[in-house]
C-alpha cells in the first residue's frame, strides 16, 4: 500500500484505487498568473486567466489520468464544465488575444473530447502516446479476419441485390458480434498499456482488425 502511494505521487499518472481517489482527475497545477491551485490546466477560476493548451495531450487537457479505463460520464461532465468556463462568448469583450485564445482552446477541447469519449479512438490515441506504431506504419491484419470480412462483405452485397431483408438482418447480427468481440480484444489490450513492445504490437493488430468491422457496420 505504501509503495503504491509513493509511486502514485512520483509519477502522477498511476492508477489509484477507487478508495484512494474516487475521482479520475489528475493532480491540479498552479496558475502562473495568481499562483493559486487550478482545477483545470486551461482556466483559472480565481483570476479568470486562460492558459494555452498547445503542449498538452488530450488527457492533460481534460485533467484526466493517462489510462484507458475512464468513466465516460465523468469525462462528459468535465468537458461540459470546461467548455462553459472557456466559451468564446465569455471572452468576446476581453482583449483580442484572450478572445482568440478561448476559441483555440475550445477547438482543442472538442478534439480531445471526441478522441477520448470513443473507446476505439481512445485506444488508438493512447497507443500513439505510448510509442506504438500508427496504422500507416503497421498494417498487419490476421488472415482469418481478412477472409471473414471478405465473406461477410459478399453476403451483404448479395442480400442487398436480392432485396433479402432477413439475410441482411443476419449479416447485421454477425457483423455486430464480430465487432463486439474485436472491441473486447482492443479494450483488454489497451488496459495493459504501456506494456511491452509485444503488447503494443498486438494492440496495433487489434485496432487494424476492428477498423475492418467498423467499415462493415457502416454497410449494414
Ligand atoms: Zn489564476
Amino acid at each position: 500500500m505504501t509503495r503504491r502511494r509513493a509511486g502514485s505521487l512520483a509519477f502522477g499518472l498511476e492508477i489509484m484505487t477507487e478508495r484512494q481517489e474516487p475521482s479520475q482527475r489528475a493532480v491540479p497545477v498552479k496558475c502562473n498568473s495568481c499562483d493559486r491551485p487550478m482545477n483545470s490546466r486551461l482556466f483559472c477560476a480565481d483570476c479568470r486567466t486562460l492558459h494555452p493548451a498547445d503542449t498538452l495531450d488530450h488527457f492533460e487537457l481534460l485533467g484526466l489520468k493517462r489510462t484507458y479505463d475512464i468513466d465516460v460520464g465523468e469525462l462528459r461532465r468535465i468537458y461540459l464544465s470546461l467548455s462553459r468556463d472557456i466559451h468564446p462568448d465569455r471572452f468576446s469583450t476581453r482583449s483580442e488575444q484572450d478572445s482568440g485564445l478561448s476559441m483555440r482552446i475550445s477547438a482543442q477541447l472538442n478534439q480531445a473530447y471526441q478522441a477520448l469519449s470513443d473507446d476505439v479512438r481512445r485506444a488508438e490515441y493512447l497507443l500513439g502516446l505510448m510509442g506504438g506504431k500508427s496504422s500507416v506504419e503497421d498494417k498487419t491484419v490476421p488472415r482469418d479476419v481478412l477472409l471473414e470480412t471478405l465473406t461477410l462483405r459478399e453476403e451483404i452485397d448479395e442480400a442487398r441485390l436480392a432485396d433479402d431483408e432477413e439475410a441482411l438482418a443476419r449479416c447485421r447480427g454477425r457483423v455486430r458480434e464480430h465487432y463486439d468481440e474485436a472491441l473486447a480484444q482492443v479494450s483488454a489490450c489497451a488496459r495493459e498499456l504501456p506494456g511491452t513492445e509485444q503488447t503494443r504490437q498486438t494492440l496495433r493488430t487489434r485496432l487494424n482488425t476492428i477498423k475492418y468491422y467498423q467499415k462493415l457496420r457502416a454497410l449494414v
